[in-house]
Order: C-alpha cells, then structure tokens, then sequence
C-alpha cells in the first residue's frame, strides 16, 4: 500500500520554493499559490487534492509567506496526519501541524484545561458503553445488549450534531433516524449518561471537540491566544467534516478566512456519524470571495478503473451527485477490470487469495495489494483464505479480527461453556453446536436480527454474527464436533493469524480505505445485503453505499477485481445477486436506470469475465441503438451487443453459437488468453442470430471491430456458413 500523499515524486527535498511546484499541473498550482483569503478544491478521486495542499503549505513555507508554526493541517485519520507530517518533512516543511480534529482539540484543551477550567483534566474514556448501562439503571430502563449498543450510537449522534437531550426526538424525527427506543426514552438516558459522566469526572471522545468548542465560544483570552498561534489552516476530506468539527474550525478561524479546504462530495461516505457535503458545496455561498479550483484530472487510475468510477457516478442520485465532477484518466491504459462471481463466501475469498498469489508471482508486492470490503466481519474470511494461501497480510482500520473486544469476550464465554456445558442453563435446550454457540453468544450481545442502525454497534454484532457463522461452518465440515472442537479451533486460528507481518496484503474497510491507493484492489462481496447493505433503506442511505463503492473503485491504480458470491457458505441456497450499482456497467447486466430487470440472461453472469473496453457512458448515451425485435431504444451495453432487448425472444441459431464457443475455446487455448478476449458471450450471441454471409455484416456486430475481423473474421464466416474454419490466424 502506498498512501496518496506518499508517491515519491520528489525523491530528494526540493532546492527552492519554486522547486516543489513543479511536478503539479496548472490548476494544482493554482492552489498551492493561493495562499491567502479562502480556497476550496472541488475534485474528484485522485485527482491530486491531498497532494496539491501538502504542496501548497511546503511552498508557502519555503517561500517564506507561511511560519511553519502558524499552519494547522487537519486530515481525517491519525494516520493521514502522520503520513502528511512525513510528505511536509520530504518537502522541506517540518514543523508544520498535521492532525485530526480530535488530537488537535485534545491538545489544545490540555494545554488550556488548568487556565479555562481548573483543577486536573479528567480522564478520557475510550468506551462509552458501560457508561450508558448505568445510566440507564439510574433511569429504571432495562436495555439489552443491542438496544443499550443502539442508544450509544445515538447519544454519539446527538453529540456531533450538538443536539442536546431535550431537542433529540425532534431532531431524530427530522433526520429520518431509525431509533431503537422510544426516542423520550433516549433523551432520557443521554440526560443520565451525561450525569454518570460528570459524577465521576470522565470525558469521552466527542467531548473533546464539545469542551474545546465552549472553551473557545467562552473564553476571549484563551480564543485570542489560539487564534494568534494559528493564522492558517487546511482541511483534506472536507466533505466528511460533521457540524461539531466545522464549529470548531469556525471558532478556529475567528473572523479570519485564511481557509484552504479540499474534499469531493461524491465520496461522502460519513454521514451515519452527522457529516454532511453541504459545508463543502456551500463553500463559496459563505466565502464569496474564494478561490474555487477544480482538478479533473485524475493521476492515479488507468482509463479503464476510471471509466467504471465516472459509469458509477453516471447513476448517482442527490445533492453530491449534482456536483459530480467525470474524471480524465492521466495514465496509460491497463486491464479491463475483472468481474467474478463465486458460489460462495470461501470460494471468493479463496479466488482472491489465489489471484493475488499469482500477482505476486509475476511481480507485485504484497504491500501494492488491497482486499477491500463492507464490513469488518468479512474481514475474518479472507485473514483465512490468505493465510491458507501462505500470503502475508495487515489489517487496517479494525484489529485483527480475534483482537477486536468483543471476539476475545466471545471466546472466553465459549471456552467457560465447553469447560461446564453440561452445568450451565444457557446450553440446555441447545442440540447441536451451531445451537450452543447461539446460546452463548447471544448472552454476549448476539441477536437473531441485526441491530437496528450501523456504526460500531453493528460492527459489533457482525464480529459475533461471524463467530455464529464460523461454528455453522465448521459443525457442517465436522459433524459431531463438539464445543471444545470449536474452541481449540478457534484458538488455532488466532494463534496462525498472530504471525507478525511486515510487507503483505492490506485488508481494510471501505471506510477506512479513504484516501488511500494500491496497484491492485480487490473489492470483495460486491452483492446486494452487502453493497448496498442490508440496512441502508432511505435513497441517502443508499446513495451512501453508492458512493462507498465509488470509494473503493478509485483506490485503484491498474488493476481492479470485483467480486461476489451467490451465497454465504458452501451447499447454500444461491439466492444473491451482484450489487445493483454494478447494473448497466458490467458485462451482462442490464441498466436500472432503463428500468430493465437486471443479469439473469444469457452470459449475464460469468466468472472472471472484463467489461467491455473503451466505451464511456457519455458515448454509450449518445448511440441510438433500437431492439431490432420489438424497437425499443437499447441503452444498456450487454442489449446492444445483442441488439435486442435481453428478453425478447431470440432467433439464434443455438448449434452455430455452440460451434463458435467451441471454436472460440480453441482461440483461447491457443493465443493464452481468457475466452471473452476472443469474443464476449454476447458477442458470440449477436453472431449466431444474425447468421452473417459477409465482412460487411460481420462488421456491423457490435464487439466485431477491424482487428478482430482481421484476425477471426474468416474463421467465423467458415463456421457460420457451415463450414470448417482453418485459415491461418492473420496477427494484428
Ligand atoms: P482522494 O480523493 O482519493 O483523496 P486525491 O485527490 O487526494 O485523492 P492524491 O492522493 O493527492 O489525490 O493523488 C493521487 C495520486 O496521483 C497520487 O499518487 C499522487 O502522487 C498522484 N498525482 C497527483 N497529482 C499529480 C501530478 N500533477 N503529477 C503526477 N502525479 C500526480
Ligand atoms: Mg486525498
């Protein structure tokens, strides 16, 4: 993996000011030389925004405009920080801040607590949840596990929000929330969870920015001191910037513009914590004199990965959609991404691990290799699958999966059951070992339905739904394994994946991926539950998860792989379908937004087919293509190629389209290559309906171009005129 603002473009320190401009184009530069009054970059994945204000801060530094003392860079992550205080420091900028919101509240309010508040600081707690249980006895409200989980994450709301007790069930009502109490009941408990927190002097993470925000609204002096230390700051990820943050970034600022914040509406992918676009795409409505620069141009992706990210954003819907920016690939044109459909969970996870062998037997470094997916839970399968497959691999963004709390809690309760099964009442009308694993699992917060709501409460019970997983699994490949079984397997796993890794496979969330850039990216469990996820119901909610795919597609720099399996586990029923944000985009799949069913037709579906190279939706749009059966204009790609309607019935001519499989599997074999670089499913359809006498209706097959006619053109009218190919193949 190498962070966006790690390419080494400029291996040695710049000499001059001058220097580090170079390597940026015009309008990156334009950001890195405004250096006052307000700036705002609105771009696309990786079009050079992080680079253009690392950029911009070492210029002004080493122009002598900016004290590397007075710049205040926020990121989003501790590790973005880290990563931009390096880049700054290879720039010639050392000294320059580079924090989240949360450190740099955090030391601002240790540093000003004694003189604003007085007495010592109290203690920060890092997990809110037990808190909220006695705030809730304190109240007389019994919670279970999923509800007391739920009430966190909207007390959690609340905070970043700043809505207080009292407003919350107007407030929940208005942001369409999904409450899992009666939303007085959780004014209630918020109420009392703020009390716990007072009595025993403890704050926890939102208080931070909520303390610092009232320390600087309240006090002038200790206002006037920050403002003085800071003149200018920079904020990457702006579109994710929740109403807590930009409120301190307000009182930060002060009645100063000295403002640079840079951010992309279409990879919103935080709103479920309260960050919204809005202060991004109001930007200019509130600084009507900034300087508002657009990158297009994206320096990371290869055509092809870029082509599928701007066909995703082509059917986004909402206020980020409007302000979509289509991307212009830089780079040399790579691999046509790789779509795959699994039967199921292990199988994919197995197909990724085995790919990405082969990658790093032809070259690549593990390090250039990311799996990315939906939840922290898939995680587990494919720390499996890589370790079987002998790849070394590090997780980012979630511990290890048997590090995280609650699978470490999970595993004592199971050891504690297996060692008293028979005495303990949990296990007593529990049969069979995916039953007693329930049992015991459902006293540590496992619930048949997932929680209501997202967040690290559902992050939560997926870690535990996982483990109920795990042991249906192992019960089906072991039968008569009993809870010690699981037990002393599940402690074989942990202890195989402790190895400590130094270059291998990032495994990551797609949340936690932003930013971020790899030569190779995997994104896993594409399906619909998934991708979108199960829970996201409301259009934002949906555009949210459209947007995430967006995310993760533009992490990659050449080679994309999109997966799904049609079903959990082995023997399952096969009854899920690719994501429906892949509709209209990946070969055989009808388009939405035409309002057509989607896959399901002939060679809808394959393993390890491309999508289609060098068509832009824009193009595709403009093609007048009618079904030549029933007339209907045809927008959706794999229609056009069969030029009919997927399910108007065909006139194919079934044994010349086996003939051309046949004749198209020996192509493959020969030349090396996968079958649909010799000619798509459909491709092979369109040919076998239309019978063609000669090159001159062999051409006007849509996917028959000049090189393929040259190449197979006589081969196919032989077979389509009844006769043995044989001509020797002309090369390109
Ligand atoms: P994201 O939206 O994903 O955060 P971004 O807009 O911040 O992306 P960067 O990470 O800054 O984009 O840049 C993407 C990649 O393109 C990086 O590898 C960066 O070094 C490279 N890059 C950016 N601008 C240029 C340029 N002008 N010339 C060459 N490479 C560039
Ligand atoms: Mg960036």
């Amino acid at each position: 993996m190498t962070a966006a603002t790690h390419s080494p473009l400029f291996p040695q320190t710049p000499d001059t000011a001058d220097a580090v401009l170079e390597g940026l184009d015009p309008e990156q530069r334009e950001v890195a030389t405004a250096l006052h009054g307000p700036v705002c970059v609105l771009a696309g994945a990786g079009t050079g925004k992080t680079r253009a204000i690392t950029h911009r801060i070492a210029y002004g530094v080493r122009a002598g405009i900016l004290q590397p003392s007075s710049v205040l860079a926020v990121t989003f992550t501790n590790r973005a920080a880290g990563e931009m205080r390096g880049r700054l420091r290879q720039l010639g900028a050392g000294g320059v801040q580079a924090r989240t919101f949360h450190s740099a509240a955090l030391r601002q309010l240790q540093y000003f607590w004694p003189k604003a508040i007085g007495g010592p600081m109290p203690r920060l707690v890092d997990r809110k949840i037990q808190l909220v249980a006695d705030a809730a006895a304190a109240c007389r409200i019994r919670l279970d596990r999923g509800e007391l989980r739920d009430v966190t994450g909207e007390i959690e709301w609340c905070k970043v929000t700043q809505t207080v007790p009292a407003d919350y069930p107007f407030a929940a009502v208005k942001a369409g929330r999904e409450t899992p109490r009666d939303p007085a009941e959780i004014a209630q408990l918020y109420s009392a969870y703020e009390d716990v927190k007072r009595d025993r002097a403890v704050i926890d993470f939102e208080d931070v920015l909520l303390l610092t925000v009232a320390v600087l609204q309240d006090r002038q002096d200790v206002a006037d001191q920050v403002r003085s230390q800071y003149q200018h700051f920079v904020v990457d990820e702006y579109q994710d910037v929740s109403p807590l943050q930009q409120r301190l970034l307000e009182l930060w600022l002060g009645d100063r513009d000295n403002l640079c914040v840079v951010g992309d509406a279409s990879q919103t992918i935080y709103s479920f914590t309260g960050a919204t676009p809005d202060h991004l795409l109001d930007f200019r409505t509130r600084h009507p004199g900034a300087t508002v620069v657009k990158l297009v141009r994206d320096y990371r992706s290869t055509p092809q990965v870029v082509h599928l990210a701007n066909g995703l954003l082509a059917q986004a819907r909402g206020r980020a959609a409007d302000h979509r920016l289509e991307l212009i690939s830089q780079r040399a044109p790579g691999p046509e991404p790789v779509y795959a459909e699994y039967p199921d969970e292990p199988a994919e996870a197995e197909g990724a691990a085995r790919r990405i062998r082969e990658l790093m037997a032809s070259g690549v470094r593990a390090s250039e290799i990311a799996v990315l997916f939906r939840t922290n839970s898939q995680s587990e399968t494919y720390e499996q699958a890589l370790a079987d497959a002998g790849v070394p691999y590090q997780l980012r963004g979630a511990e290890r999966f048997f590090d995280r709390p609650e699978v470490r809690k999970a595993g004592i309760a199971l050891r504690a059951a297996a060692r008293f099964g028979g005495n303990d009442s949990l296990l007593d009308d529990a049969v069979d070992l995916p039953s007693q694993v329930r049992a015991v699992l459902s006293g540590e917060g496992w619930t048949t339905e997932p929680p209501a709501g997202s967040g690290a409460v559902r992050e939560r019970w997926e870690s535990l739904a996982a483990l109920v997983n795990l042991a249906q699994d192992f019960s089906a490949a072991r039968p008569g394994a009993t809870l010690s079984d699981l037990v002393a397997e599940l402690d074989e796993r942990a202890g195989a994946q402790h190895a400590p890794t130094v270059e291998g496979v990032t495994l990551a969330s797609l949340h936690s991926a932003k930013g971020l850039e790899w030569d190779v990216v995997f994104l896993v469990g594409v399906a619909e539950g998934m991708m979108p996820i199960t829970y996201a119901k409301t259009d934002e909610q949906i555009e949210e998860e459209r947007r995430l795919l967006y995310v993760g597609v533009t992490r990659a720099r050449q080679h994309l792989h999109v997966s799904w399996a049609l079903s959990r586990s082995p023997g399952g029923r096969a009854n899920r379908r690719p994501s429906r944000f892949l509709d209209g985009l990946r070969p055989g799949s009808a388009s939405t937004t035409a309002g057509r069913a989607a896959a399901g037709g002939p060679g809808g579906v394959e393993r390890g087919f491309t999508s289609r190279p060098g068509v832009t939706p824009r193009r595709r749009q403009r093609t007048v293509a009618r079904c030549r059966v029933c007339g209907r204009t045809l927008t959706d790609a794999g229609e056009m190629k069969l030029m009919r309607c997927e399910d108007c019935p065909s006139d194919m001519d079934e044994g010349l389209y086996e003939r051309l499989r046949e004749w198209r599997a020996v192509q493959a074999q020969r030349s090396g290559q996968p079958a649909y670089c010799v000619f798509t499913d459909k491709t092979l359809m369109a040919i076998a309906e239309a019978a063609p006498d000669d090159e001159g209706e062999l051409t006007r097959i849509p996917g028959v171009g000049r090189r393929k006619l040259n190449r197979y053109g006589a081969d196919v009218l032989a077979i389509c005129a009844g006769q043995e190919p044989g001509g020797e193949e002309v090369e390109d």
